[in-house]
Formats: structure tokens, C-alpha cells, sequence
């Protein structure tokens, strides 16, 4: 599994993995991406990240890989990273358009920097609530037909799935339950639109 590690929260996805077996490398150039497959766009701020990745040549391989289907997770800042839309961003910022999605940045309130709620997923189900973390996080405005919405609050969605790409307002890396980046391994394990590297 890659960690996009540009910038932002990087650290405790691995440890999130790593509890569920999956073990994690950092992607930072555009060689690291060859070798994963799937990939994490961790919380952080989704401007710089998205500067980042210019500047690391990585945009135009990661939209490669995202259009031939490679799994991915994006978090509050990497879930505006993959929308279609990004509503209240900088003028400059441009994002991947692999789940179809818009969002507005800070959309939850600048005064509200943070908040939690428990979630009631519809996947993968189980009974228990899931205690997610919010911070300066993302509304997601607007969700196109081919979205499910596996969690919301108030109404507002804040864990969506299309095909292969999964993504939270939330930061799931911060809570001890692994059962958002299990949908990751299971997209992995599932194999459809994966490309592994091949090893000679
Ligand atoms: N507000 C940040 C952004 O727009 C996201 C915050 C986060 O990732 N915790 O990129």
C-alpha cells in the first residue's frame, strides 16, 4: 500500500495498516508510485499537497494509475484531492476527478475547527458506531450517481465509495477502528483495476 507523503498525516495511516497486515510504502516521486498498489491522499492541507505533487512530477502518473483503476483512500484533504469539484479552493489548486463529488473546503464552519460524531456505516456493516474525527473538514456539496454513501452526518455525506476509490471527511487514521482502511485492503484483495509492478 502507498502513503502519499508529501505533507499532512501520514504516520497513522501506516500504523492503521499495519494493524490490519498491510504493510506501507511512502510515495513521494514518481518511481515510488510504480511500486504500490493502491495509495492513501492523507488529511493535511489539500493546497500545498496539491502544489506538491506538481512539483514532484507525480500528477500526471497518479492520474494514470487512477484512471486505470488503482484503489485509493483520500482523507479530509485527499478527499478534495480525488472530488470532481472543489468548491472555495485556491484558484490554482486542481484535483483528480476520480470519485464524482463536490466539496467545499472548510465546508463544516471555520469556526468549527473540529468535532467528532459516531457514524453509522452501511459498510461494512456491523453494529458498532464508528468514532470519527473531524478537522477543518471538507462538506461534500453535491454526489453524482455512481456514489454510495456508506456514512453521514446530519444528512451531509462524509464517506463515499465509487468503484475502487474510497473517501472520508473524516480522519479515520485517528481513531483505533481500521474498518475504513479495511474497505482499502478489500478493494486490494478484491483485485479488479489493480496494476502491481511487475517483478522480474
Ligand atoms: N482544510 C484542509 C484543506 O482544505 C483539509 C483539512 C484536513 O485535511 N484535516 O485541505
Amino acid at each position: 500500500m502507498g502513503l502519499l507523503a508529501l505533507q499532512g498525516a501520514v504516520e497513522p495511516h501506516a500504523r492503521s495498516l499495519a494493524r490490519l497486515g498491510a504493510s506501507t510504502l511512502e510515495v513521494r516521486r514518481p518511481d515510488h508510485l510504480a511500486d504500490v498498489d493502491a495509495l492513501v491522499l492523507p488529511g493535511g492541507e489539500s493546497t500545498t499537497i496539491s502544489m506538491l505533487l506538481d512539483r514532484q512530477e507525480l500528477r500526471a502518473p497518479l492520474a494514470e494509475r487512477l484512471a486505470a483503476g488503482m484503489p485509493a483512500l483520500g482523507t479530509c484533504a485527499g478527499m478534495i484531492l480525488l472530488a470532481s469539484e472543489v468548491l472555495d479552493g485556491r484558484p490554482d489548486q486542481r484535483s483528480f476527478g476520480a470519485i464524482d463529488l463536490a466539496v467545499r473546503r472548510n465546508g463544516f464552519g471555520r469556526q468549527v475547527d473540529s468535532f467528532e460524531a459516531d457514524l453509522v456505516l452501511a459498510a461494512p456493516p456491523g453494529a458498532d458506531p464508528f468514532h470519527a474525527v473531524f478537522i477543518r473538514a471538507p462538506v461534500v456539496e453535491r454526489v453524482g450517481d455512481e456514489v454510495e454513501v456508506l456514512a453521514a452526518v446530519d444528512g451531509s455525506p462524509v464517506l463515499c465509495r465509487q468503484g475502487n476509490v474510497i473517501v472520508s471527511s473524516f480522519h479515520p487514521e485517528l481513531s483505533d477502528d481500521t474498518r475504513i482502511h479495511q474497505l482499502l485492503v478489500a478493494a486490494v484483495e478484491a483485485g479488479d483495476g489493480t496494476r502491481p509492478r511487475e517483478v522480474s
